[in-house]
């Protein structure tokens, strides 16, 4: 059952970090304007079952205006708010409570912070570590985020399948499996024989971005919610006639590639790696389904 739309607030970010799963980046476009975001909100009143609504990017704090008014929309309509930054704006303390004071009386349910090397270096007293500081001091939900760098063995890091990535190490899709994958050592291609990650047959959250997408793993759509309402797209979502969809759930990554005779090296780091690399030979067959062209690189 749905119960979280994650709105994909931005792709642009003041970051090009390495392993970005959606290619952000200074240059990178599609931001949700107040209309797009109402509208999508409407549809998600519809649905009846959602619970969650997150803010995520891209850095959603780049548009600060726009994200306290659609948090303040969501939480009037009885929706648990998240919003994942990487706190590039706490200076100090004293201005990120600045920053983040707005939102509390919204009671935003959870404030998940980025804080980890692969985006602040070796910084010890990162931006991220004085806006977690600034959060508690307002009494507000905050996590953190950290991310390891990179080493092969993601598939075995056990995470309930749709769960957001919150820690652990670098999942190979998008700019990390172009830029990071690299000489790591790998797994037979064919040993990557299912999808352990996403709930791909009843995704629990979906991401929607300004493009209309509704991707239930980056860049794998459901369908477009500027062509179609976004409650028909969720009710009428069949994992069993998605033409990328089905492969991974039949035979993982491996099924896919030897079902549209994709070319493969002989290893991948993990399956998110051999998935990312056999759908992006697949984007001028199934343009409408592997969308958009920014998680791809392109
Ligand atoms: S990239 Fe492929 S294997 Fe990895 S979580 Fe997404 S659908 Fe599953």
């Amino acid at each position: 059952m749905l119960t979280g739309i994650h709105f994909l607030l931005t792709y642009k970010c003041i970051f090009e970090c390495d392993h970005c799963f959606v290619y952000s980046s200074p240059n990178a476009e599609g931001t949700f304007t107040f209309e797009q975001f109402s509208k999508t909100l409407g549809e998600a009143v519809k649905i009846g079952t959602i619970e969650w609504i997150y803010f995520e990017g891209g850095e959603p704090f780049l548009y600060y205006p726009l994200l306290l008014e659609f948090v303040e929309k969501a939480s009037s309509l009885g929706f648990k708010v998240g919003i994942v930054t990487n706190a590039y704006f706490a200076t100090s303390v004293d201005d990120a409570e600045r920053w983040l004071k707005p939102l509390v009386k919204f009671n935003i349910a959870d404030l998940s912070i980025s804080d980890d090397k692969l985006h602040s270096g070796d910084n010890i007293t990162s931006p991220a570590s004085i806006a977690i500081q600034a959060a508690k001091n307002l009494g507000m939900n905050v996590n953190s985020i950290s991310i390891d760098n990179p080493e092969m063995k993601s598939c075995e890091i056990p995470r309930k399948k749709g769960e957001p990535v919150v820690g652990g190490d670098v999942m190979f899709r998008g700019r990390a499996a172009d830029k990071l994958a690299g000489d790591l050592p790998g797994i037979k291609w064919n040993e990557f024989d299912e999808c352990r990650f996403e709930e791909l047959e009843n995704p629990e959250r979906v991401h929607v971005d300004s493009y209309g997408n509704v991707q239930i793993c980056q860049g794998i759509s459901i369908g477009n919610m500027w062509q179609k309402p976004l409650s028909e797209i969720i009710e009428e979502y069949d994992a069993k006639t998605h033409p990328v969809v089905k492969y991974i759930l039949s035979g993982g990554p491996a099924q896919l590639a030897e079902h549209y005779h994709t070319n493969h090296k002989d290893t991948y780091v993990d399956a998110c790696h051999l998935c990312y690399e056999t759908r992006k030979q697949l984007i001028g067959r199934f343009p409408e389904y592997l969308a958009p062209k920014q998680v791809y690189g392109m």
